[in-house]
C-alpha cells in the first residue's frame, strides 16, 4: 500500500498539483506583458545585429563558455563548460544563451531568427564528437533538453531526456545496441516526459492521478496483475505504453506526438523558455527575489545511458556531507536508471559507497572526480553523475546546499586543508542560517530512556519532539492551534510546503538525500529526518505503525536530524554545545569540535568586522548571555521593561495615578530602588563594557489595568477609590498610542520621571564603579524631533549626574544622546547632533513613522503587498534601504557634519538581520544591537558586509 502511494506522490506527479494550488488570478497578472526587464534586455540587445549575435555557446572537445558566464549560459551551462574545460568526462552539448528567452518574452514568445543556423551548428558538432547522427536510422543520436537559470531553482524547471526518437530510431537504437528492452524504455520514457513538459498532458483538476502513471498502472495490473517494478517492464509491455502514450496525447492535447527529431527538438526548447513563466517558477523566484528578467539558459546534450543494464546507473553525490560537513564521498545511485528516478523516488536509491563493491572501477573515477571538483571549484559540490556500461559522465556540479552546521564544519575544514583563506572561510557561512547551530539537542539522558523505533538518514541536524500529522494542511491547523507538529510522510513534495514550515521537524519513510525532504531540510534549516524505511504510514487511517505499535495523528514522537533516529513520545532537549559552552560553561561541550569551530569562526570575524556588536538588554542575565555571545556592550536597554515585575507596577501605577508633583515624587521614590538595583545588576554583568540606557518610552496607560475587575483590585491595594483609576484610564486613552504622548514627551511633561531615572542611573554607576568595574552609562532620550526637546532632557540629566556625584564623592563618566527614529529628528539631525553625543536607530519606529504604516496593524495588508511586490520583503524584519534608508543616511550625514566624533549605533529590530546589518555597514554605522540569541549572527553578518566592502573598494 505504502509503496503504491509513494508512487503518487512523486515530483511529476506532484506538479500539477502543485500548479492548481496557486490562484489563477493571481498570475494572471504576472504574464510576460507585465515584466518590468524589457527596457534593459532590449537595450543591451540593441548593438547587435542578428547576424554577429551569438546565442548558442558549445561545450565539448570545444568549448566556448566557462564557469564565470552564469548569467548568459545560467549556472548548469557555466558549469558543464567549466567542467569540459578541466577535463571531466562531460557528454558534448551546447548552450542556448539566457538573452534568448529575454528575446522570447519581448518577441511575442518568438526566437531570434539567427538562432536555428547556430542550433543546426551545434548538433553537427554533437555529431561529430560522438559518431552519432541526429534522427539517424543506423545509429541515432539522442539529446537532453535542460533548463538552467543563474541560480539552481530545485524541482522548477523539466528536463527531457532521450529526445529524437521516434518509431523509426527506436529501431535503430534497439538494432545498434542489440538492447531492444533499453531503446524502447527509453522512448517510453521521452513520449512520457514530453507528453507531459512540453504537451501538458498531465494531471487536471479533480483527477488524483498523473494520467501517464496511471497508463502505467493499468498496463501492470492487466498484463502482471500486481504492482511490479518498472525495470520488470517487458519490451512487449514497453511497446504497448508507448503506443498508449501516444492515444492519451492525441486524446488531451488535440494534436499528434511529433515524430521529426527537429521538432521535438524546438518544441522542447520553446517550453523550457515556457517553463521560466510557469507558477512554479515564479513563486519560486518570489520567494528567494530572484528577478525575472534573468531569464533561463537551456541546454541540448548528447544522451548517456544510466538504463542499458546493471553495468549502468545514474546518481547525485556530494563531495563532502551536506548534513554535517564530515568529509566523505556522500550520495547515492540507482542501477539501470535514468536520472529523474533518483529525484522522483520511484525507487529507493542505495548509497553511492555501494557502489565500490558493484563497480569499482567507476567508483575509482568518481572518487577521482570528487577530488578534482574540490581542488578546483574549492567548494562542497553538488553533482549529478551517470555510469554508462561501467563509463562515467558528468551531468551537472554546483556549489552544494548544506545546513549551518555542515557550513561550519566545512569552511573551517577547508581553511586547514588551505583550499580557501579564512576571509573565504568566513563568507562561507550563511549568517541568516548561523541561528540553527544555537537551536537545542536531545538530552543524553533523556535519550538514553527513549524508545528508539526506528533511524533514517539524519537530513537536518538538530532535536525536534512533536505531535504526528501526515498531511501538511492539519499540521498547518495544528500549529496555528499552538501544538508542537511532526510532519510524518511517505516523502514530501512541493505541495507540503506549508506543512513543512509550519513542522518542528521532518519525518518521511522514504527518499534519500536528494529527496524533496531532504532539500527543503538543508534551505530551511528544519530537523529532519528521511528515508525511515520502518515507518508504515497509512494516509488513509492515518496512522504510522513502526516497531510493533501503530501512532495516531497527535501522537508524540521525537526525531534526531543529527543522527538519524526516530524515538516514541516525547523527548526532553537540551541546549546546543555552543549555548551550553558559553553560556553554562560546560567544559564538555567546550570540548566538542562544534564549539571549537565555533569559537574560530567568531575570532575571525572580529579581526575581520569593522562594526561591532551590542545587544538590546533589560536583565543582567541576558546581557551576560549577549557578552557570552561576544557583544560588546548593550545598544538599547528599556527602562519600562523593569517597571512591569513584581510590586514595582504598584508603585509606577501611583506615579501614574497622582494628582500633584508631591505625589508624583513620591511615588517616584518608591520606583527608584528598583531602577538602581536593576542597572547596577546590568553594570556588573557587563563587566565594563557600556550600556546605552533609553528612558521611559511608552504611554503610560499600558501600565493601568484596563478590566474593571483589575481596577478595583489596584484601587484596594493603593488605597485609592476605583473610580478615579477608571477616570485615569479614560482620561489617557489615545486615538493613535504610537503616535500619542510617549517617548521624550512624557519626560517633558513630567521631568521628575527623568530626573529619577537619571539619579538612579548615577547612583547605581557610583556603587559599581567603587567595586572596581567600570561603568560607561550612555542616556537615550527616545523619539526626539526638534533639538530643544533633547535638550530639556539633558538639563534633567546633566542636573542628577552633579547631584550624585557630589553626594557620593565620585567622579562620573557618561554619555547623552538620542534615538532617532521619526522623521524630523532625522532631517534636522544637524541640530541635534550640536547637543547629542550618539545617536541611535531606532530603525522600528523609524520605519512605522517613515512609512505611515503600523506594525501592529500591518498584519491585515502588508503579507498582500508583499505578494504584490509592493514592498519586496517585510520592512519591519528588513530594512526598506530605498525608503527608510534615506532618513539613516541624511542622519548619518548632517549628524556626523555637526559633530565628527558622533557614536552612530541602530537598535531596531533590523540590527540582527543580515540584509540590513549590510545596509549599516555601507551607510557607515559603529555599530548594530541586537537581541543576545542574535550576537552571534550579527557578528557573522557584519565581519561579511565588511569583508564585502573592501572587495567593492
Ligand atoms: P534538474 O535541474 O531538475 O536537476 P537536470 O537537467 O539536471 O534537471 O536533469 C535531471 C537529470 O536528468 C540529470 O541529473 C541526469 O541524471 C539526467 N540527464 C540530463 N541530461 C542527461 C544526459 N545528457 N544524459 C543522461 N542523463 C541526463
Ligand atoms: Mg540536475
Ligand atoms: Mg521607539
Amino acid at each position: 500500500m505504502a509503496k503504491k502511494l509513494g508512487r503518487k506522490s512523486t515530483r511529476k506527479t506532484n506538479r500539477a498539483a502543485a500548479l492548481r494550488t496557486v490562484s489563477k488570478a493571481r498570475t494572471a497578472n504576472r504574464g510576460p506583458s507585465t515584466r518590468s526587464g524589457s527596457s534593459r534586455a532590449t537595450s543591451r540587445d540593441e548593438p547587435r545585429t542578428a547576424k554577429n549575435a551569438k546565442y548558442v555557446y558549445l561545450f565539448g572537445r570545444k568549448t566556448d563558455g566557462n564557469g564565470s558566464m552564469k548569467p548568459l549560459l545560467g549556472g548548469k551551462g557555466a558549469n558543464l563548460a567549466e567542467m569540459c574545460r578541466i577535463g571531466l568526462p562531460v557528454p558534448p552539448g551546447f548552450t542556448i544563451t539566457t538573452e534568448v528567452c529575454t528575446y522570447y518574452y519581448d518577441n511575442k514568445r518568438s526566437s531570434p531568427p539567427a538562432l536555428r543556423g547556430q542550433m543546426e551548428a551545434g548538433v553537427a558538432s554533437i555529431e561529430q564528437q560522438t559518431g552519432k547522427k541526429f534522427g539517424d536510422l543506423k545509429n541515432p543520436l539522442l539529446v537532453s533538453v535542460r533548463s538552467g537559470a543563474r541560480d539552481s531553482m530545485p524541482g522548477m524547471m523539466d528536463t527531457i531526456l532521450n529526445l529524437g526518437l521516434n518509431d523509426q530510431t527506436v529501431e535503430a537504437l534497439a538494432a545498434k545496441t542489440s538492447n531492444p528492452r533499453f531503446a524502447w524504455d527509453c522512448y517510453r520514457r521521452f513520449v512520457q516526459m514530453y507528453g507531459d513538459v512540453v504537451l501538458g498532458v498531465q494531471k487536471a483538476a479533480g483527477e488524483d492521478h498523473e494520467p501517464f502513471e496511471m497508463v502505467i498502472e493499468g498496463l501492470k495490473h492487466e498484463r502482471h496483475h500486481q504492482d511490479i517494478e518498472d525495470t520488470k517492464l517487458t519490451v512487449d509491455d514497453l511497446k504497448e505504453l508507448v503506443v498508449r502514450f501516444k492515444k492519451l496525447v492525441k486524446e488531451r492535447a488535440g494534436k499528434q506526438f511529433p515524430d521529426s527529431p527537429w521538432d521535438q527538438l524546438l518544441g522542447a526548447v520553446g517550453a523550457v523558455f515556457g517553463s521560466w513563466m510557469n507558477d512554479r517558477a515564479i513563486v519560486y523566484r518570489r520567494k528567494y527575489n530572484i528577478p525575472s528578467e534573468w531569464g533561463t539558459a537551456v541546454n541540448v546534450q548528447a544522451m548517456v545511458y544510466g538504463n542499458t543494464g546493471d553495468e549502468s546507473g545514474s546518481g547525485v553525490a556530494f563531495t563532502r556531507n551536506p548534513a554535517n560537513g564530515v568529509k566523505e564521498f556522500y550520495g547515492e545511485f540507482l542501477i539501470n536508471a535514468q536520472g529523474e528516478d533518483v529525484v522522483a523516488g520511484v525507487r529507493t536509491p542505495e548509497p553511492v559507497a555501494q557502489l565500490k563493491k558493484e563497480m569499482p572501477k567507476a567508483y575509482a573515477e568518481l572518487e577521482r572526480i570528487r577530488q578534482t571538483l574540490e581542488k578546483h571549484f574549492k567548494d562542497m559540490q553538488d553533482f549529478e553523475f551517470t555510469i554508462e556500461d561501467g563509463v562515467v559522465y558528468m551531468l551537472q556540479t554546483r556549489n552544494g546546499k548544506r545546513t549551518a552546521m555542515a557550513a561550519l564544519k566545512i569552511s573551517i575544514d577547508m581553511q586547514k586543508e588551505k583550499l580557501i583563506d579564512w576571509k573565504v572561510a568566513i563568507q562561507r557561512n550563511p549568517a541568516d542560517q548561523l541561528e540553527q547551530l544555537l537551536a537545542p539537542v536531545f538530552d543524553a539522558a533523556e535519550v538514553a530512556k527513549a524508545r528508539a523505533i526506528a533511524t533514517g538518514l539524519p537530513a537536518g541536524p538538530g532535536a525536534a519532539s512533536g505531535k504526528i500529522y501526515l498531511n501538511a494542511d492539519r499540521a498547518v491547523v495544528a500549529e496555528d492551534k499552538g501544538e508542537k507538529v511532526l510532519l510524518v510522510r511517505i516523502e514530501t513534495s512541493p505541495e507540503d510546503l506549508r506543512g513543512m514550515i509550519a513542522a518542528e521537524g521532518i519525518l518521511t519513510a522514504r527518499g534519500g538525500v536528494s529527496s524533496h525532504a531532504a532539500l527543503v531540510a538543508r534551505q530551511m534549516g528544519k530537523v529532519c529526518v528521511c528515508g525511515a524505511a520502518a515507518l508504515e504510514v497509512d494516509y488513509q487511517a492515518r496512522t504510522v505503525k513502526v516497531d510493533g505499535k501503530t501512532f495516531k495523528e497527535g501522537d508524540w514522537m521525537s526525531i534526531d536530524g543529527t543522527v538519524g533516529k526516530v524515538f516514541a513520545g516525547q523527548v526532553k532537549t537540551a541546549p546546543s554545545e555552543i549555548v551550553a559552552g558559553l553560556i553554562h560553561g560546560d567544559e564538555a561541550a567546550r570540548k566538542t569540535e562544534k564549539f571549537k569551530n565555533f569559537q574560530q569562526l567568531m575570532k575571525w570575524c572580529s579581526d575581520a568586522t569593522r562594526m561591532y556588536v551590542r545587544t538590546n538588554a533589560d536583565t543582567p542575565e541576558q546581557a551576560a548571555n549577549a557578552v557570552a555571545f561576544g557583544a560588546v556592550g548593550i545598544g538599547l536597554t528599556r527602562t519600562e521593561h523593569m517597571f512591569f515585575e513584581g510590586n514595582r507596577i504598584d508603585a509606577m501605577r501611583e506615579m501614574i495615578l497622582a494628582e500633584t508633583v508631591e505625589e508624583r515624587k513620591a511615588a517616584l521614590a518608591k520606583l527608584l530602588p528598583y531602577q538602581r538595583e536593576d542597572f547596577a545588576g546590568i553594570f556588573r554583568a557587563l563587566k565594563g563594557y557600556p550600556a546605552t540606557i533609553r528612558f521611559l518610552d511608552p504611554p503610560l496607560h499600558e501600565f493601568l489595568p484596563h478590566t474593571k475587575e483589575q481596577q478595583e483590585e489596584l484601587g484596594k491595594k493603593i488605597g485609592v477609590p476605583a473610580a478615579r483609576i477608571h477616570q485615569r484610564v479614560e482620561q489617557l486613552h489615545e486615538f493613535n498610542p504610537m503616535l500619542g504622548f510617549r517617548g521624550c514627551r512624557l519626560g517633558i511633561g513630567y521631568p521628575e520621571i527623568s530626573a529619577m531615572q537619571a539619579r538612579a542611573v548615577f547612583e547605581a554607576a557610583a556603587i559599581v564603579q567603587k567595586e572596581g568595574i567600570k561603568v560607561r552609562p550612555e542616556i537615550m532620550i527616545p523619539l526626539v524631533g526638534f533639538k530643544k526637546e533633547f535638550d530639556l532632557q539633558i538639563d534633567v540629566v546633566h542636573q542628577a549626574a552633579r547631584d550624585v556625584e557630589a553626594e557620593k564623592k565620585v567622579k562620573l563618566s557618561y554619555m547623552v544622546g538620542t534615538m532617532i527614529e521619526i522623521p524630523r529628528g532625522a532631517l534636522t539631525a544637524d541640530e541635534i547632533a550640536q547637543t547629542a553625543e550618539f545617536f541611535s536607530f531606532g530603525t522600528n519606529d523609524l520605519t512605522q513613522t517613515g512609512l505611515g504604516m503600523s506594525r501592529d496593524d500591518s498584519g491585515s495588508f502588508l503579507p498582500h503587498y508583499q505578494e504584490l511586490e509592493i514592498v519586496k520583503k517585510n520592512p519591519f524584519a528588513s530594512i526598506d534601504a530605498t525608503g527608510v534608508g534615506q532618513l539613516v543616511e541624511i542622519a548619518v550625514k548632517k549628524g556626523r557634519g555637526a559633530r565628527a566624533n558622533l557614536k552612530l549605533g541602530i537598535c531596531g529590530e533590523h540590527g540582527g538581520d543580515p540584509s540590513s546589518i549590510q545596509f549599516f555597514e555601507k551607510v557607515g554605522l559603529d555599530y548594530v544591537s541586537c537581541s543576545p540569541y542574535r550576537v552571534p549572527v550579527a557578528r557573522l553578518a557584519a565581519a561579511q558586509a565588511a569583508l564585502a566592502a573592501k572587495v567593492r573598494d
